[in-house]
Parts: C-alpha cells; structure tokens; sequence
C-alpha cells in the first residue's frame, strides 16, 4: 500500500471515525469500569473479521492483526478509559452520563486505533509481522497497563507504540523525540506523629503542625540543592491535614502531593531525599514522620531507533513532526517501556483547553491521521525488524 491510498484510506474512514469517537465520547467510563466500552469494541472488532484474544481482562480488549508469513510482533496501544468530570463543553454528542467525561481524549485515542485496526486489516496479506492492538483500560489511574502486562498480553512483542491528543499542536502535526517525552507521577503520604495537648501547654506536646510545616519549607530544598541544574523535578504539596479544634494541638498531621521527574536517576534521587528530609526534620522536633508512596507510573522514554522510524513515517505522509517539550504530566504508557521499547507520541489536535477540563474539546479532523500515523509506523517498525532478521529496537 503506498503512503498515498494509506492517507486516502484513512480519510475515506474519516465519518467512520468520527462516529466512534462520539459514541464513545456520550457514554464514557471510569478507569476499570469500562464494561459498555468493552462490549462495543468487541461488536466492532468482530464486525471487521479481526481476531480478538482472551487474555482474561475484564475490562479492555485485546486484537491481532497479521501474521499470515510469520514475522515479529509489535503492539499498537490506546486507552479507554474517562475522568470524573461534569462535562461542560455543550456539544450536540456531550456525555450522556453525569459527572463523567472524556476530558482526556481516550475516545479520540481509541477511535483512532481502530481505525489502524480497520486499515492494517485491509492489508493483513501483505504484513510483515502481527500487530496486537491493546485498547487498554484504567490509564487515568496509573493501573491499566500493568494489569495488560500482567495479563500476558505483552509477551513477544518487539516494539509497543502509543500516543496522547494534544491540544497545543495543529492538526496534522505530531510531536515526536527520543528519550524523555512524560515525567515520573510519584505521589506521597507523610504521617507526622506528634502528640497532643491544650493549646495554652504546648511545652508538654510534640507539636506536629510546626514539624509539618518545616518539613513543607525543607523539602522545598531537594529540587534547588540535590538535582543538578542541568535535570528537573517537582515537588508540590497539595494537601496539609491536621486538627479539629482552635485549642488543642493535635496528636498527628498528614501531608500529601506529588513529585514529578524525567530520570530514573533523578527520580531515585529524589525520593531518598524527601524520605531523610520528612524523617529527620520531623526527629528535630521530637515527631515521627513515615512517609507513604502512592505509586505512579515511572518517565516515559521513548527508544531512539523507534522516534526515528516515527520520524520518517511522518514525513512520508507529509505531516509535520516537531520534537515536543517534555510534559510534567504522568503516561501509564511507561509501564510497557520498562518491559520492551516503545515511542509513545504526541499528536496535534489543536484544542483550546488543557487535559482533564471540563470544556475540553478537540478537532476531529485528526482522526484521520493519527489513524494514519498508526498503520504507517506500525508496517515501518514491522518491516523493520524483519529486515533485521531479528535485531530488536
Ligand atoms: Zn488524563
Ligand atoms: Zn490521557
């Protein structure tokens, strides 16, 4: 197939897709509830001759496509799930479910693939390899891509590809780059054990608000004195909750918040840091803090060779790639690159408002190219590797 009758192709689905992406966009599901979202898949997949595999999720599906010669098996990855959000957007096909939306795009990410699935499947004779297609559940709570790691559904494949909508880029471009592209989402839980008294006796308390609030300024530190000023990270915390009255101080006080970082160095930094800071600024004030990790998914690190074939996949399609600033943002999809490469990119769907807001919205007439984008790095990475004879990414 020639990268004209591809991008034709995936415009002659365009309507298709569209008509997907919005009955998915009316009845969006939260992470691990996606049970109608499922069964629609599944109606669609079957309707389209494709062979759906059981790898015993119960949310999710899982697709193949290929393999007719043989040949390596790469996976192309979307996420199914929405937020519980009260849409406010006032489109004509708005959620039909209270307080739950697709204000993180998933129903463009799973249209999108489908629309891979419907084009690879036109040409499944002439695949070098098989395409698993892995419309993944639970990514907005970090859970979805370990439970398809878990399930088996991962094993032999070569290369895992995926992407995110992004409002920022027109349509038509799609952010690409090597290396770091979404940071590390680690959240955190510090208990500060003090003990209480009356507020006129402090001297006979071990006062956990004051320890609290010199853990709160000292960790401020780890970012400006123990990560270099070549590398990044975050520290936010967003949660300080201690006491019930305004004449006792409390026996405890918890703190809670995220760090974010695009290294596992750094990262790994960081949090031994932030653990000696909560502990021994806590001991200073005679308290106790024990710090919890809430954990989210590590940096996505996109692999070298597989940004370069996306590169070029691009640039015989005639979008525009452009390397895309890093985002502070945490990717599930990272899960997957810890177990085999993967790119994961960004693609331009020129939207006004930022992820997870209740008027989110994006323009539509970029299904087709990411659909595109999809089918014509998939038959790349595919011929690729059997060119290769074998040498992995
Ligand atoms: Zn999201
Ligand atoms: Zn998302």
């Amino acid at each position: 197939m020639t990268n004209t009758t591809l991008k034709s192709g995936a415009e002659a689905l365009s309507e298709t897709l569209i008509d997907i992406r919005r009955h998915l966009h009316r009845h969006p599901e939260l992470s691990n509830e996606e049970y109608e979202t499922t069964k629609y898949l599944i109606s669609l997949l079957e309707e389209a001759g494709v062979t759906i595999v059981d790898y015993g999720l119960k949310t999710g599906v899982i697709a193949e496509v290929g393999g007719l010669q043989g040949g390596p098996v790469i996976a192309l990855r979307a996420d199914i799930d929405a937020l519980p959000i009260q849409e406010e957007t006032g489109l004509p096909y708005a959620s039909l479910y209270p307080g739950k939306m697709h204000a993180c795009g998933h129903d463009f990410h799973t249209a999108a693939l489908l629309g891979a699935v419907y084009q690879l499947k036109q040409q499944e004779s002439q695949l070098k390899g098989t395409v698993r297609f892995l419309f993944q559940p639970a990514e907005e709570k970090a859970k979805g891509a370990q439970q398809v790691i878990d399930s088996g559904a991962l094993e032999g494949v070569r290369a895992v590809i995926g992407m995110h909508n992004k409002p920022e880029l027109p349509v038509g471009t799609i952010g690409i780059k090597s290396g770091p592209l979404m940071a590390a989402a680690d959240g955190f839980a510090v208990e500060i054990k003090g003990s209480g008294s009356h507020a006129a006796v402090p001297e006979t308390s071990v006062d956990p608000i004051v320890a609290a609030s010199h853990i709160v300024a000292a960790l401020q530190s780890i970012v400006s004195r123990n990560v270099s000023a070549l590398h990044s990270a975050v520290i936010s915390v967003t949660q300080i909750h201690s006491g019930n009255s305004w004449n006792i101080i409390p026996d405890t006080a918890v703190l809670e918040g995220t760090i974010r970082s695009f290294d596992e160095a750094v990262r790994s930094t960081v949090l031994k840091r932030f653990e000696q800071v909560a502990a021994g600024v806590a001991a200073a004030f005679g308290a106790e803090a024990r710090v919890r990790w809430i954990g989210g998914p590590p940096p996505v690190i996109n692999d070298a060779l597989l940004a370069q074939l996306g590169e070029e996949t691009s640039a015989v399609l005639g979008y525009t790639s452009v390397k895309p600033v890093p985002s502070p943002a945490g990717e599930d999809f990272a899960f997957y690159q810890r177990v085999v490469p993967g790119l994961f990119v960004f693609m331009g769907t020129a939207g006004s408002r930022e992820w997870h807001h209740p008027a989110f919205e994006l323009d539509e007439s970029a299904l087709p190219v990411a659909s595109a984008f999809f089918t014509g790095l998939a038959v790349r990475v595919l011929e690729h590797f059997s060119s290769e004879g074998g040498a992995g990414a």
